[in-house]
């Protein structure tokens, strides 16, 4: 479970954004980055359940 800071949404995977990082020996290389799927903020951090 994870739980974003900026929008405070609860979920249980984050979405991935491909970002382009440039080129690589002249192939465009991507970078993959996990993100909140609500608003798209990069700041959410794992939360458990404390069982
Ligand atoms: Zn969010």
């Amino acid at each position: 479970m994870y739980k974003c800071i900026d929008c405070q949404a609860e979920f249980e995977e984050p979405d991935m954004e491909r970002e382009c990082m440039g080129e690589y020996h002249g192939q465009p290389a991507y970078e993959y980055r996990a993100i909140c799927p609500l608003c798209g903020s990069y700041d959410f951090e794992e939360v458990t359940d404390g069982d």
